[in-house]
């Protein structure tokens, strides 16, 4: 199962909005790039919604069925580890494998003896086509990265084999995930780690790495966007290296987390796939369920009133729903306004502060992170909250397929 050059992650936490999003891509396809869809969920969500893998299947067999999508589209067991590979399997056929938590584990001395001597036709200067600067290479940068990336290389084979062996083939999608971690991999230590999965023979079609900088969720990028822009480059150029010298499948592309909202390096990351005839998975992370907000506070009325219900709740629990997110969320508690004053705000007041417009002076990152994290709050209002999101289907709907498609397809893939 080989999946496209373009793909973009659209994870939906409540299940609602498969069609909303697929109109996004299909709107996209018309307009002349194929995208393919990859419904993507965590345990974590999973969990905190109270839905299983067969779910996010449901949804998308009936999204593409419903909108006659006859191109691929894919479900993805996202971030899962060696104890959630029996639950995910039957209904996923992208798998994300999560090995941050192996980074810097030790590694047997002999494995890294061996990896060092395996790949000493990488020592000395290395000229990779479309690298900025020759890469320097020496024994202790390759016994560096094995002691640093080996064991969740091996971690990655594990799991790897795990699903092989529960879905009895090996016909899916496999992502190898490093980006839940404190220090960002630069390009030489991706390229070792691309070295490592190949001789493990994982057959990854995607890799996330770490990126510089800070990828919030729900907001825009925060970083140097010289300096991730250059790595992202080099990334590429590594890979389009790897897929040849370690014989890594050719579709081998990049894979960018909490991708969506990242306005200000769209631009460079669509340049640079343009210029190296690269593919891109860019993962979304609660961009939708912010949209389903937005529709019911536009929608006026009890759904506006349920928002503002979310976002008092949210207010009064931040502590505790903030702190799982404390790494990738960074909202100062000083620019939330009161529930009381929120209580106050008509549908453009609340919408203007929550939509992701940065030219809008109403717009407030800090509501949006918080509202973010505050999708527990909505589950736990169970059915009144999806009798809400039928209610006002249309005005959600049209919020979140507009969201991914004027605010991510085109910018990424059409401008
Ligand atoms: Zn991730």
């Amino acid at each position: 199962m080989l999946l496209p050059k373009f793909s973009i992650g659209v994870g939906d936490r409540f299940a609602r909005q498969g069609a909303a999003q697929l109109q996004a891509l299909i709107r996209a396809k018309a307009a002349g790039a194929l995208v393919a869809p990859v419904w993507n969920k965590s345990h974590r969500e999973h969990t905190i919604v109270g839905t299983m893998p067969e779910d996010v299947r449901a949804e998308a067999d009936a999204a593409t069925r419903l909108l006659g999508w006859t191109d691929p589209y894919f479900v993805d067991a996202d971030h899962i580890g060696l104890g959630q590979v029996e639950r995910f399997a039957p209904a996923s056929d992208f798998f994300t494998i999560d090995v941050a938590d192996q980074i810097g584990c030790p590694a047997p001395d002999p494995d890294v003896a061996a990896f060092v001597d395996k790949h000493a036709n990488l020592l000395g200067t290395l000229e990779i086509p479309g690298v900025a600067a020759p890469i320097h290479i020496d024994r202790e940068t390759i016994e560096h990265a094995a002691r640093g990336f080996l064991a969740a290389c091996h971690e990655a084979d594990k799991v790897y084999r795990k699903i092989v062996e529960c879905k009895a083939n090996d016909d899916f999608v496999a992502e190898v995930s490093m980006d839940e971690t404190a220090q960002p991999q630069t390009p030489v230590e991706l390229l070792l780690i691309l070295a490592a999965l190949a001789d493990l023979g994982v057959p990854a079609q995607t890799i996330a790495p770490r990126f510089t900088g800070r990828f919030n969720k729900g907001v825009d990028y925060v970083g140097d966007v010289a300096q991730f822009t250059r790595e992202f480059r080099d990334d590429l150029a590594v890979i389009a290296f790897a897929v040849e010298q370690f014989g890594l499948p050719q579709n081998l592309k990049l894979s960018v987390h909490s991708g969506s909202d990242k306005f200000s390096i769209y631009g460079p990351i669509r340049d640079a796939i343009r210029q190296f005839d690269a593919g891109i998975h860019l993962k979304t992370a609660g961009t939708t369920w912010l949209e389903e907000i937005t529709g019911l506070a536009a929608a006026g009325g009890d759904g506006l009133a349920l928002a503002k219900q979310i976002y008092r709740a949210a207010f009064a629990r931040r502590d505790a729903l903030c702190a799982p997110y404390a790494s990738v969320i960074d909202i100062d508690p000083g620019k939330l306004p009161e529930p009381d004053d929120v209580d106050r705000w008509n549908e453009t007041a609340f919408v203007s502060a929550l939509r992701h417009d940065p030219a809008c002076p109403a717009y407030n990152p800090h509501v949006r992170q918080l509202l973010h994290v505050g999708y527990k709050v909505a589950a736990e209002l169970g059915d009144r909250y999806l009798d809400a999101l039928d209610k006002h289907a249309e005005t959600v709907g049209q919020n979140v397929a507009e969201n991914i498609f004027a605010r991510h397809l085109r910018p990424l893939f059409l401008d």
